[in-house]
């Protein structure tokens, strides 16, 4: 009796963000290539949403691959405390010349999560090591920043997050800065500055991802990263979703005039191959740690710490990402896009169609609300599964972020069944909305 790998995952494996009664069956892959996806039947996919957001290049882009197998066969890992190594030294360098200015060093890590994580530990030990007490973190509403203690707690409180909302520090959240409500959102921060305790804002630039890649205001958000510094208080800017070229520059931050003190990176560091992730920050919070004082180090790493053969990998990518060939590729997708977004902006069986670089989004109007748990979200998953199409809707919303070599015929054909799907599939509820 031969099992499929499907048959096999569902005897052992816990699938994350996965309600295991409910959804119990995985898709088994067996290969991948550019934008698509194959499973075990042979029926492709394209993954429209780049696996969670991590891939830029393409699926086993052959030139990662090499520089993998190159670094694996030379150093594979070693410990990151009193030792160092080639690939380390070289990305550190690539992303520095990159990042803003004010970016001084690097400290890696090896997820989202702990690169923000990281960051927030950094603003409160630089405080303390100054003899400050400031211990307060403002995030905006609706935020994500990861799915550890630390990070939950700078994220918004809901689903994820209930059963543990008594174990979360309390953090201060305020308005997002939308061109709506832009003053009241700066408002709502000097308020909370003016009690001088605030260590650091934590933002997701630009778009919020897991909020449902819910976009805001570049000059509103540049107020409160003023009025943060103005008052003494650490910027940390979450870049693990948009960074790498996905809001159309090749850090969200480089869309504002002012510049955070921290960058957390992670996600398409890589390019989507390996686990790797850096938190950057400026030379005045390393100087906060610069001490004598054996205390004021920053007492935190983790065994897989720069893990020389995902730096080899974030090296290869960062270098494909800086080619005019990728660059056209950013800008031929943010150009298809804006006109998609243009020609169905008034279908009335959605609202909201934004996009912002390479990330295109719309929220589709249902009868059951706009729950994360909706049942649209099943429906609209299945639609465009059966269709070829990989997407994972953020309950109603459904959103595009594709590998940069996706091709136009890949675009068109997502295109196209999207707006078969909201033509065909509407009348029902459209009646009873
Ligand atoms: C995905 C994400 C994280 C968490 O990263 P992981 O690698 O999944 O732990 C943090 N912040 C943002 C903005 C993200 O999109």
């Amino acid at each position: 009796m031969n099992f499929s790998l499907s048959q096999r995952d569902q005897q052992h494996i816990w699938h994350p963000y996965t309600p295991m009664k409910l959804r119990p069956t995985a898709i088994g892959l067996v290969r991948g290539e550019g934008a698509l996806l194959f499973d075990e039947n042979g029926k492709s996919y394209i993954d429209a949403v780049s696996s969670w957001w991590v891939n830029l290049h393409g699926h086993a882009h052959p030139v990662i691959a090499e520089a993998i197998y190159a670094q694996a066969t030379t150093l594979a890992h070693c410990m990151f405390a009193g030792l160092t190594h080639e690939p380390a030294v070289q990305l550190a360098e690539d992303l520095l010349a990159v990042l803003p200015n004010n970016m001084s060093k690097i400290f890696y890590s090896d997820n989202g999560s702990c690169a923000t994580e990281i960051a927030i530990k950094m603003a409160l030990q630089a405080f303390h090591n100054q003899g400050q007490s400031r211990r307060t973190i403002v995030a905006l509403e609706g935020s994500y920043h990861g799915d550890t203690f630390g990070a939950m707690a700078a994220s918004e409180r809901g689903l994820f997050t209930a059963p543990f909302n008594d174990k979360l520090f309390d953090v201060a959240f305020i308005p997002v800065p939308t061109a709506d409500q832009a003053q009241h959102s700066l408002d709502a921060l000097i308020q909370i500055l003016d009690q001088n305790d605030v260590a650091a804002l934590i933002v997701e630039p630009l778009v919020q991802g897991a909020a449902g890649m819910q976009m805001h205001d570049a000059r509103a958000l540049d107020a409160l990263f003023k009025a943060a510094h103005a008052h003494g208080a650490y910027v940390i800017a979450d870049e693990v979703m948009t960074g790498f070229g996905r809001t159309g520059t090749l850090f969200a931050c480089e869309q504002l005039s002012e510049a955070p003190d921290f960058m957390c990176l992670s996600k398409g560091l890589t390019g989507g191959t390996l686990p790797l992730a850096v938190t950057a920050c400026t030379q005045r919070v390393y100087d906060a740690f610069y001490s004598d004082d054996l205390t004021h180090a920053f007492y935190h790493g983790h065994s897989y710490t720069a893990n020389p053969i995902a730096c080899a990998a974030a090296v290869a990518s960062l270098k494909l990402l800086l080619t005019p060939e990728s660059h056209a590729q950013r800008e031929q997708l943010r150009c298809s896009h804006a006109n998609f977004a243009s020609h169905i902006a008034n279908h009335p069986r959605i609202d909201n169609v934004r996009h912002c670089g390479t990330i295109l989004a719309m929220t589709v109007r249902t009868v059951t609300g706009n729950t994360y748990l909706s049942s649209e979200r099943d429906r609209i998953y299945h639609y465009f599964l059966e269709r070829g199409i990989l997407l994972r809707p953020i309950g109603n919303v459904l959103y595009l972020i594709p590998p940069y070599c996706i091709t136009d015929a890949q675009l068109t054909h997502i295109y196209d069944t999207i707006c078969t799907f909201l033509d065909q599939d509407s009348t029902a509820d459209l009646a009873i909305v």
